[in-house]
Parts: structure tokens; C-alpha cells; sequence
């Protein structure tokens, strides 16, 4: 069977076990939950990362399970810009924009 990548979820079989990819973020996500209105706009670009919990408000899964762009786009559609980004190290507001 051809390899055509490497996975680092791949088991010793070349089987994958998960498409999850552990990212090593320089920032950080957070959700301002009484600005969300449960959309779900977020989740569909970083789906491993935000979730909708049963009252239907975004949460932070996973800070690693989207990288560093996926969560700055993830929260560039939000509507209600109701997901901060800052920078983990030194704590500076990336998005949204003021
Ligand atoms: S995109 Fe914004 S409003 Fe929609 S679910 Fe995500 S955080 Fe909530």
C-alpha cells in the first residue's frame, strides 16, 4: 500500500486511528458566551477545536485541535464576534479588530 504521508496519528499498521492532529498554538481562544447566538459558523472551521454544547453556545474543546489559523478564521465568521484570539505569550488581542 502506498504511502503518500506521513500522519502522526498513523498506528504501525498505516492504519489512522483519528484525524486529529495535535497543534502547537502561539494563540489562544476563548468564547464570549453571551454574545453567542449558537450558529454554528465557528465549528465548521475548526471542528476539532469549538463545539456546541446542549444549549446550542460554542465552547473550546480542544485549544489544539485547530491550528493557529483555523481558530483566527473560525472566529473572523462569527457574526456576533463573540470569539476572542490572543497571543498566549504575551497575552495581546489579536481578533476582533477594535
Ligand atoms: S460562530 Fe460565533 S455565534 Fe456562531 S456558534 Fe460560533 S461563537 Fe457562537
Amino acid at each position: 500500500m502506498p504511502n503518500d504521508s506521513w500522519n502522526p496519528s498513523s498506528n504501525s499498521s498505516g492504519k489512522t486511528s483519528s484525524n486529529k492532529v495535535a497543534h502547537v498554538n502561539k494563540t489562544e481562544a476563548s468564547i464570549i458566551v453571551e454574545k453567542c447566538i449558537g450558529d454554528g459558523a465557528c465549528v465548521a472551521f475548526a471542528p476539532n477545536a469549538i463545539r456546541l454544547n446542549s444549549e446550542n453556545i460554542a465552547v473550546i474543546e480542544d485549544q489544539n485541535g485547530a491550528s493557529d489559523d483555523e481558530l483566527l478564521l473560525a472566529a473572523q465568521v462569527c457574526p456576533v464576534k463573540a470569539i476572542q484570539i490572543r497571543d498566549k505569550k504575551s497575552g495581546k488581542k489579536i481578533w476582533p479588530l477594535d
